[in-house]
């Protein structure tokens, strides 16, 4: 029975079904057990029929201009007859606060287009959580027939490292300020980006912007590339006046053409599907262990005794691993 349910789902998924897509994409969001059940049973059927697409990851603090890029330049793609989904990682996200990712709202005409699916980010969970429902999404679309899979984020926490660990491209989209662009920049983003985009260069803020560019290319040659074949550029563009929007996806395409004659882009999807496993394995270890009965009668005790310096953590996580241990 469960079987042929799965089957159902597949069949939708790669016949482009949008209610189907879209069911399964919530029963790959879902707590209930038969529903993950159902839910693995689906991605498995559908893994054959994934990695086809060019995966982007797209990060920048609010304000900076995501909804408005993603949405000028999934309608590039869009009008040059490509299927894009847009999908998002922000595990602070909830119905009532946090900034909405892959909001519809602010990507109107993009929301609209046929060949275009919009999916905010998951709402609940631990990063790690929001973050395999993400990638299994991501999966899922890639199945459906998506030739783009844009995948955006905002500078909390780890979540930049854990979209930048699904994508093919990582783009930093930053702003142009008053002469101290690096200030309260975190270098680590810097690490990650496969290319850094000043956006809002329109305007009075044209000047600005190359100006930002010159100090940003330079904090990046003191860095040590992640690829030995690819110098991470930096370009500057307006996601409204569409200035440099073209340009940045040719550098996703001159990316993807480099990595792949080099057999880097290879590499780097199969170390991802690792660390997605061991990723997968320590959310799963961790809710075991949250979830464990005499774990949850220790460990406010144990908690307490550690706080107060009464008992060493060392001896407190033993303890708690070897109650993890004993059957
Ligand atoms: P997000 O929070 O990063 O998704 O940013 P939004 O896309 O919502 O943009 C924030 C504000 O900046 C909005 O008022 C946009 O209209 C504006 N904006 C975005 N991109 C540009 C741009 O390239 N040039 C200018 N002048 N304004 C922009």
């Amino acid at each position: 029975m469960a079987e042929l349910k799965a089957k159902n789902y597949i069949d939708g998924v790669l016949s482009g079904d949008r209610r189907i897509l879209a069911k399964t994409i919530t029963l790959v969001e879902s707590r209930h057990p038969d529903h993950q059940l159902l839910a693995r049973q689906i991605l498995d059927g559908l893994l054959d029929r994934t990695g086809r697409a060019i995966r982007l990851g797209i990060t920048g603090v609010p304000g900076v201009g995501k909804s408005t890029f993603i949405e000028s330049l999934g309608m590039l793609l869009v009008e040059n007859g490509d299927r894009v989904a847009v999908l998002a990682v922000d595990p602070s996200s909830s119905r009532s606060r946090g900034s909405i990712l892959a909001d519809k709202t602010r990507m109107e005409r993009l929301a609209v287009a046929d060949g275009a699916f919009i999916r905010p980010s998951p709402s609940r969970g631990t990063l790690g959580g929001v973050a395999r429902m993400t990638r299994e999404t991501m999966l899922i679309c890639e199945a459906a027939g998506f030739d783009v899979i844009i995948v955006e984020t905002v500078g909390v926490g780890q979540s930049e490292t854990a979209v930048s660990s699904m994508v093919d491209f990582f783009l930093v989209l930053m702003l142009a300020g008053a002469g101290d662009e690096l200030q309260g920049i975190k270098k680590g983003v810097l690490e990650l980006a496969d290319a850094v985009a000043i956006n809002k260069a329109d305007g009075d803020n044209i000047e600005k912007a190359r100006k930002a560019r010159r100090q940003y290319e330079m904090a990046l040659q003191l860095l040590h590339p992640a690829s030995p074949s690819w110098a991470p550029p930096v370009l500057t563009c307006s996601a409204v006046t569409m200035e440099g929007i073209q340009v940045i996806w040719e550098t996703v395409l001159a990316h993807r053409l480099q990595l792949s004659k080099t057999g880097e882009l290879a590499d780097k999807r199969r170390h991802q599907a690792l660390h997605w496993m061991w990723a997968i394995l320590e959310e799963g270890l961790k809710e075991r262990f949250q979830r464990h009965p005499r774990i949850i009668q220790r460990l406010p005790v144990l908690c307490h005794q550690v706080e107060q310096g009464t008992l060493a953590p060392t001896v407190a996580a033993q303890e708690l691993l070897f109650l993890l241990d004993k059957e």
